[in-house]
């Protein structure tokens, strides 16, 4: 089973995958956790990633397809993916979707958590207090990262809407995390 968990940043979906990794035996793969580990061992991947990063803007397509690639291909065994944060461009997507073709892979359910602009700044500025992160620790970087995600990554939506019509599912991010968690779960189960 492969599943992209799709929301902007502060929807929960790194909250959610690591409940629905716990209960699925899935591998989680998120390429801001990815990127933040190459930073802080400082390799050259992180020095590349760090400016963007740090400015809210995303990392280029090209290296972020290729950091994508190489983690999955390290998962021979894997029972299934949670994606989380990718993909975030229609590039992205598109290599996605040929890069799945050649391993005999494809996503089963794409699942994204809705949450209105001011829930999401407030909760990114309470992680920046709670996790130390550069980039929620500053309103003007969290919107930016917003901005990016209404111009370059919402428009995944409409894109698998029209690719994998069926497979596409929207959640209200705004509540409890076990409920959300618990519709997640009830989408999983669905043919
Ligand atoms: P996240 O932890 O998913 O909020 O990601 C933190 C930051 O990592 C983002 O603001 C981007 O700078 C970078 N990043 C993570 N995933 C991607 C992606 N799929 N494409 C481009 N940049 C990414």
């Amino acid at each position: 089973m492969n599943i992209v968990l799709f929301g902007p940043p502060g929807s929960g979906k790194g909250t959610q995958a690591t409940y629905i990794v716990n209960s699925k035996k899935l591998t989680h793969i998120s390429t801001g956790d990815i990127f933040r580990k190459n930073i802080s061992q400082n390799t050259k991947l992180g020095q590349l990633a760090s400016d963007f990063m740090n400015k809210g803007q995303l990392v280029p397509d090209q290296l972020t397809i290729d950091l994508l690639e190489t983690e999955i291909d390290t998962y021979k065994n894997s029972n299934g993916f949670i994606f989380d944060g990718f993909p975030r461009t229609l590039p992205q997507a598109e290599a996605f979707d040929k890069f799945l073709d050649t391993k005999n892979m494809s996503l089963d359910k794409i699942i994204s958590l809705e949450v209105s602009e001011d829930e999401l700044v407030a909760r990114l500025l309470k992680r920046g207090l709670d996790s130390g992160r550069k980039d929620d620790q500053n309103s003007d970087i969290i919107r930016n990262r917003i901005k990016v995600y209404e111009s370059q990554t919402s428009i995944l939506k409409t894109y698998y809407v029209e690719n994998l019509k069926d497979k596409f599912f929207t959640i209200n991010g705004e509540r409890t995390i076990d409920v959300i968690t618990k519709d997640i779960l009830d989408i999983l189960l669905k043919d």
